[in-house]
């Protein structure tokens, strides 16, 4: 798995060094565990919650060996992925009896939002379904320019109207066009400004009230997208969205580009919301769906 080249190394050399030259686990074992996991992302709160549960196995064992640990850690921080998250998924589906699918997608500017919604366009595509853009992000002219780019390279039609219209307007629009077109799936952009959570709440449930007198339903997913190298920031950002939303699903990118991919442990523990999508790489295939087995093997050697 080449994308997540980088998480894996740095976790595993940081363990080896938290357990270099000691035979049992003992506090000192766990002080550096805390630390090897903090720095990698896991979160305060998570990584307190590990270090916890193996302390509590430490003490009914007496005698557990670093060795052991490795397991044991693997062991738990599986055991926190499989709260949330669904084991072995591989592919891109969507559910059958939900036509079109509508996806609403929310996050800051710059976390890879619209690289993301290119990608899920063409894997979409690619099984032979039909796919509307929507460019609801209308605050930036950038982003409109952005998605139709990707449009342009996925082949897939966009609905956009000029920089500054109101993005339920083009939200409706895009799921009108989608209906009449019998599409599949539609995946509607939403503005990434960090404006104030009531304004925020104000926009996306405005987007998706608009969007329920087309499909009453929609969206059948809100789709965050967090950049996985920014650690601490993607906490903030994923706070700040499940506040002003219900976020139903997360998509986090740029995991071949930070060795500290542990920022999708501590979010889908602390926010309790499945990680969907990973992105490993710029290129149009770089996106893959989350699979916690393989995820936790690339943690570990
Ligand atoms: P947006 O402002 O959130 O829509 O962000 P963009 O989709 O424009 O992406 C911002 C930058 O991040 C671009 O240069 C993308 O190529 C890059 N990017 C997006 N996803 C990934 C990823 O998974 N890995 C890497 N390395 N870069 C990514």
């Amino acid at each position: 798995d080449k994308g997540l080249e980088k998480t894996k190394a740095n976790f595993f050399d940081k363990l080896s060094k938290a357990v270099a030259g000691k035979s049992t686990v003992d506090a000192a074992v766990l002080d550096n565990l805390e630390e090897v996991l903090v720095a990698s992302d896991v979160g305060v709160k998570t990584t307190l919650k590990i270090i916890k549960r193996i302390e509590e196995r430490v003490a009914k064992d007496k005698y557990l060996g670093t060795d052991e640990l490795n397991a044991l850690l693997k062991e738990e921080i599986s055991g926190l992925l499989s709260e949330t998250n669904l084991e072995n998924e591989t592919e891109f589906t969507i559910p059958a009896n939900k036509k079109p699918y509508v996806v609403m997608v929310v996050g800051v500017n710059g976390v890879g939002k619209t690289t993301t919604i290119g990608k899920l366009a063409s894997q979409f595509k690619k099984q032979g379904l039909k796919v509307v853009l929507g460019a609801a992000d209308t605050f930036r002219a950038a982003a409109i320019d952005q998605l139709q780019i990707w449009a342009d390279r996925t082949d897939v039609p966009i609905v956009r109207q000029e920089m500054g219209s109101d993005p339920a307007s083009v939200a409706f629009d895009t799921l009108t066009s989608a209906v009449k077109q019998d599409a599949d799936v539609v995946i509607i952009d939403t503005a990434g400004r960090l404006h104030n959570k009531v304004n925020l709440m104000n926009e996306l449930t405005k987007i998706k009230r608009v969007m329920q007198k087309v499909v009453v339903d929609a969206p059948h997913e809100v789709l965050l997208v967090l950049d996985g190298s920014t650690g601490q920031n993607a906490f903030e950002q994923a706070k700040h969205f499940t506040l002003a939303t219900e976020v139903t699903s997360l998509a986090v990118t740029k995991l071949d580009g930070t060795a500290k991919g542990g920022v999708v442990i501590g979010i889908s523990d602390q926010f309790k919301i499945p990680v969907k999508y990973i992105g490993v790489g710029e290129g149009i295939d770089d996106l893959q769906v989350f699979n916690k087995d393989e995820f936790v093997a690339s943690f570990f050697r």
